[in-house]
């Protein structure tokens, strides 16, 4: 009470400014410390032998008090990268700017970060002590002309990492020893009302740093939260600022966000922000056209399937379909200018993935497989001879039959086809022949030209 009137008084907010945590006990939230990991646990009580601190933070914490089990453990100390490396045998230190620890624990890592400032330093939380050397004496605090924060790299208190972290659930650190939980800005409320608030001012904090605009869709759709409308409002003003954001960074956050197992959801929230245009500026074609639309929620809701089942999700295959809808109807367009179907659909392939690679950023490692999936996609509906033989040896036909489906289920291709297709592949010997069919499957009527013994490689889908 007290501390509200003084902060009132001169004007701190509480959320922008609580240097001094609330601590909860078991009692008040229900993590055992025997939900964490062996490692988490070992590396927060080495570091506690050592006379330093050792919490677990982020979203780990997130994750237990909602009942979820977290992907990954990262623990916060004021112990320096230094300190932390010397007290683990297999540890190292990874960044140059931002360091951060990999602790090694058999086939885990653990990552420990030293307690950070956003450079804006707390005063008079007598309770707390940063670490001791601050080996970074150059300014604190640096943003550009929009307000992005471009260095983050001087330490301090614990109450200082709170601040600097970005929704209130992921600002809460767990302390094994005493099963305790130091929540400063509320984030246990908030996680019992599945609320994502930002700490701090939210336009500040998304100028400082535009992809908390994405983790907030990311966060929203995956713990199926609702943004706090505070949070909320300046990020339709904002999105334009994902501009200036390196495109690796965008594109590891759109990976996030489709592998998250809630994808379906999340693109569907970013829509809504009216962030996809920084992120996955393909949305909008797509969901323009129905077809399009039922496609790719087929295609995100296989990938969140796959992943609530424990399957591997591949990207390619999940960037292969959100660019597909752009890649058929540039084919179309093609073929209706009077290209033959086979090199329409290769100059498609290519004119999509140039397109994109401004603005989304693909990595090109992901080409080749993409391209794999499009171009076996004509040869689904050669049905005679030894062609669907041919096909289902294909390295790729698993991951091409599943794109097959997919189109058959957005209804761009009949029902038939892909029903076909699992039947085939279902069915013995002489049912396979049976099902063959007359081949009739239209093909230009060129001249073959004469290829040399040696030279009928596996090609795709080439005229026979
Ligand atoms: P996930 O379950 O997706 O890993 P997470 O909350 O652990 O969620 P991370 O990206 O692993 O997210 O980040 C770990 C923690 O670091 C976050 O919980 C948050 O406290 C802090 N953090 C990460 N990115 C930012 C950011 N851009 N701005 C502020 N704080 C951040
Ligand atoms: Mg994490």
């Amino acid at each position: 009470m007290i501390r509200r009137i003084i902060n009132k008084v001169f004007g701190r907010k509480p959320r922008t400014a609580a240097s001094r945590a609330q601590i909860l006990p078991l009692a008040a939230h229900g993590i055992r410390r025997d939900q964490l990991d062996d490692c988490a646990l070992k590396v927060c009580e080495t570091l506690a032998q050592a006379g330093y601190k050792g919490y677990l933070v982020g979203g780990a914490v997130r994750d237990l008090l909602l009942g979820r089990t977290p992907k990954d453990f990262d623990v916060a100390t004021d112990a320096t990268p230094e300190e932390v490396r010397r007290l683990f045998r297999r540890s190292r230190i990874i960044g140059r700017r931002f360091q951060i620890v990999h602790v090694m624990c058999g086939r885990e890592t653990i990552e420990v970060t030293t307690f950070r400032s956003n450079g804006q330093q707390e005063t008079g939380d007598e309770d707390e002590h940063a670490p001791a050397d601050r080996p970074h004496a150059e300014p604190a605090r640096v943003t550009d002309e929009h307000g992005r924060l471009l260095s983050d790299n001087v330490f301090g208190s614990m109450a200082d990492d709170a601040a600097r972290r970005d929704f209130t659930v992921n600002a809460l650190y767990y302390d094994p020893a005493r099963e305790e939980v130091h929540d400063y800005f509320g984030g246990v409320a908030d996680c019992k009302k599945r609320v994502l608030r930002m700490i701090g001012d939210p336009e500040a904090r998304f100028r400082e740093d535009p992809v908390r605009m994405l983790r907030a869709a990311r966060f929203a759709a995956k713990l199926d939260f609702h943004i706090d409308p505070d949070t909320r409002k300046p990020v339709a003003a904002l999105a334009p600022l994902l501009a200036n954001i390196p495109r690796a960074r965008i594109f590891d956050e759109a990976l996030k966000l489709l592998l998250s197992g809630h994808a379906l959801r999340g693109v569907h929230q970013l829509r809504a922000e009216g962030l996809h245009h920084g992120m996955l500026p393909l949305l909008d074609t797509i969901l323009d056209d129905p077809t399009g639309e039922r496609f790719i929620n087929a295609a995100l809701k296989t990938t969140d399937t796959r992943i609530a089942e424990d399957r591997p999700a591949s990207p390619a295959f999940l960037f292969g379909t959100l660019l597909w809808p752009q890649v058929l109807q540039r084919w179309r367009a093609l073929e209706a200018a009077g290209e033959r179907p086979q090199p329409a659909l290769f100059v498609a392939m290519d004119e999509v993935l140039d397109a994109q690679r401004s603005r989304l950023a693909i990595p090109r490692r992901y080409d080749g497989m993409m391209k794999e999936i499009w171009a076996l996609q004509p040869r689904f509906e050669q049905r005679g001879g030894q062609r669907p033989y041919r096909l289902l040896e294909h390295p790729r036909f698993r991951a091409a039959y599943d794109f097959l489906l997919l189109r058959a289920e957005s209804g761009e291709v009949d029902a038939e086809l892909g029903d076909w297709w699992t039947r085939f592949q279902e069915v013995g010997e002489d049912e396979r022949a049976a099902m063959l069919q007359a081949d009739s499957s239209p093909r230009p009527r060129r001249k073959r030209k004469r290829r040399k013994p040696g030279d009928a490689s596996s090609g795709e889908a080439r005229p026979a």
